[in-house]
């Protein structure tokens, strides 16, 4: 063993299949993603900061549940996707491919061509017809994130809109639409995403997916007690399915009130730390919510993604754990959401 070698962060980090589970995409319009920009996430800032691979989201905001607004929410939903699609080329001296199963994504990173995921965040895409995951699915969406902030047809979201005429508590939970959807999600390969989703809605979902749950981007609520946290029955329950939680990069997720230039990696890694001691190290990964909320200073775009392996090393995290929360544990989601597809 060489220890000169073994203990550099950097070499350590490009060598891992690092995935960053949930990233926004300028829309409707935006810097080109081949160029270096003001963008927390570019292919080139992928590139430096030994990234392998993003989920890339078409993100949809919650409206009023009207047929119109739904309408426009599925056609955004499907422009994004095509947008995330097209990243999926070469251009300069970048190559990014478009992934969209665990074998293109491990052949990616045996290329070295950054590999882009396609998603899709918010139920509200689908308004109140399930028929509408199936052609999200054909574009390459692998999964769903259930609500943003605000209700849906499907479920409650864990910050409820009072301007759109949101209570604590609209279903209780998953609605029955919620659950068909979640029953469409395993049919079709994709994973059920629980992050904004209310307490009950992620516990609910927990219980009726046939494969394991994700939150893409959440953090711990025993050391932030934010609604967009998780709590320890919550944590309890997605290791009691085999999912994970994917800490995420939101400083008021990671310390009460705080800012991006109040909060540092440190902090991070007492979320990955805090969930790892509680839930095991296979059910936590990394995420940055990069441009759409993310990014502390240390970690404020993607370039700086080493720093983070870097602190988890000096806390005593070796090569295996490392692979595992950067990319393994979400791969593992995948693999068992296509083996259980129909
Ligand atoms: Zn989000």
């Amino acid at each position: 063993m060489n220890d000169a070698i073994s203990a550099d962060p950097v070499s350590v980090h490009n060598s891992l299949l690092t995935i960053d589970t949930h990233i926004d995409i300028p829309w409707p319009s935006g810097p080109d993603p081949f160029t270096d920009s003001t963008r927390k996430v570019d292919l080139p800032k992928m590139q430096r900061g030994g990234m392998s691979a993003g989920c890339f989201v078409a993100y949809v905001p919650q409206a009023a549940r009207t047929l119109e607004n739904e309408q426009a929410a599925f056609d955004r939903a499907v422009a994004m996707l095509q947008t995330i699609r097209a990243m999926g080329r070469s251009q300069g001296d970048i190559s990014a491919r478009l992934t969209i199963s665990v074998a293109d994504i491990e052949a990616a990173k045996r290329n070295a061509v950054l590999a882009i995921i396609p998603a899709v965040e918010n139920g509200f895409a689908i308004g109140g017809d399930v028929s509408r995951l199936a052609p999200l699915r054909a574009l390459g969406a692998r999964y769903l994130t259930l609500t943003h902030n605000g209700h849906n047809a499907l479920a409650d979201s864990a910050n409820p809109r009072a301007d759109l005429g949101d209570g604590a508590n609209e279903h209780g939970g998953l609605s029955a639409l919620g659950r068909a959807a979640i029953a469409e999600l395993n049919r079709l390969g994709m994973l059920v995403d629980v992050a904004h989703a209310s307490r009950q809605a992620m516990l609910q979902a927990a219980d009726c997916s046939r494969t394991p749950i994700v939150s893409t981007h959440s953090c711990i609520r025993a050391l932030c007690d934010h609604p967009r946290n998780l709590d320890n029955a919550q944590l309890d329950a997605l290791r009691d399915v085999r999912g994970v939680v994917q800490i995420t990069a939101v400083s008021a997720f990671l310390k009460p009130n705080a800012k991006p230039d109040q909060t540092t990696v440190a902090d991070f890694a007492n979320h990955i730390d805090f969930a790892v001691q509680r839930i095991g190290v296979e059910h936590v990964g990394i995420s940055s919510d990069f441009d759409g909320g993310g990014g502390f200073s240390g970690w404020n775009d993607a370039s700086e993604a080493p720093n983070i392996t870097a602190e988890l090393m000096r806390r005593g995290y070796g090569p295996a754990e490392l692979a595992l929360l950067w990319g393994g544990n979400f791969l593992r989601l995948l693999q068992r959401a296509e083996a259980a597809a129909e």
